[in-house]
């Protein structure tokens, strides 16, 4: 990717998924639209008539359990939006509107691989207008009972550094970091959602995963993946989660300067983390970049504003 870009884009033209979601198992078409500068991305439920729209914000996620739903004032809400949102976040979009004809995405093949193929094939769309970043200013943590989750300053990046723990003697435990503008980032778009075989009726009865399947989770009992090809990467487990990480801070609305690291965390302790980080301002401060040609380099970057 690059350094991170400093204006606001969008997608050059439409793009459209077709697909099962993954929860309440109904096919849903997605369309992502191009939008203008300070729209933000914004669901619209098109199988309503009125009341329809749900801005991508953390303060509208309403449950974070297996999946990120967030809801509108009106009560109408949307599900399972994190692996597109992880997706947007990865690939620099800010602006867009997604017309969903379902209470949930598809699920696709359970990564963000399909977004990431179909949003480059769009192309990205620079506006003049400067994005903002989130810079954190002190060290934020927050503990429930073994999960951890913290964020400190880091220049001009974002570092997620993120470690899962399981039981399951396959998953076991993994640790991955990576830097949003240097780290290659398709072995985290392409890596699946996971569940344990043992929780699949627990999942079922609770009303969720009517739509898994093995085309679109891993699904692993003891010390084997019940999919026929395997795993697409060893670290695969945690790279999803690294993803998912993303899409759920892609809900702060700007994009981070910092470093995160999290151990055992999911989305339901992301959005609490974001929801208490963002409350206190002294956490952070919101600052824009113009970008600016000098004879003797091809960029200049500094900050140019600072808002309190
Ligand atoms: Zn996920």
């Amino acid at each position: 990717m690059g350094m991170p870009g400093f204006n606001q884009t969008t997608i050059k033209k439409a793009i459209q998924f077709d697909g099962v979601g993954l929860h309440n198992g109904k096919d849903a078409v997605l369309k992502l639209l191009p939008a203008k500068p300070y729209h933000g991305i914004v669901f619209k439920r098109t199988d309503l008539k009125t009341k329809n729209l749900i801005p991508a914000v953390f303060s509208n996620v309403s449950k974070a359990a297996l999946c990120t739903i967030i809801e509108n004032e009106f009560g109408t809400s949307v599900s399972t939006i994190e692996h597109l949102m992880g997706a947007l976040y990865g690939e620099e979009i800010d602006n867009l509107l997604v017309e969903v004809n379902s209470s949930e995405l598809p699920i696709l093949d359970g990564s963000a691989k399909h977004f990431v193929k179909k949003l480059r094939e769009a192309g990205i769309k620079n506006y003049d207008t400067p994005r903002k970043f989130i810079k954190v200013l002190k060290k934020f943590e927050l503990k429930k009972n073994d999960k951890y989750i913290s964020i400190e300053p880091f220049e001009n990046d974002l570092e997620i550094d993120f470690e899962i723990v399981y039981k399951n003697q396959l998953i076991g435990k993994q640790r991955k970091s990576i830097k949003l503008s240097k780290s290659n980032l398709d072995p985290i778009y392409n890596s699946r959602t996971f569940c344990l075989f043992e929780d699949i009726n627990k999942i079922q009865s609770q009303g969720f995963g009517k739509g898994g399947s093995l085309e679109n989770a891993v699904i692993v009992q003891n010390d084997k993946v019940l999919n026929e090809d395997g795993l697409r990467y060893k670290a695969e487990f945690v790279m999803h989660k690294i993803l998912d990480c993303m899409g759920d801070l892609m809900l702060a609305n700007y994009r981070f300067f910092g470093k995160i690291e999290c151990s055992r965390g999911g989305h339901r302790l992301t959005n609490e983390f974001l929801k208490d980080f963002m409350s206190d301002r002294n956490n952070f401060s919101i600052v824009e970049y113009k970008e600016k040609k000098l004879p003797n380099s091809p960029f200049y970057t500094g900050p140019v504003a600072a808002s309190a």
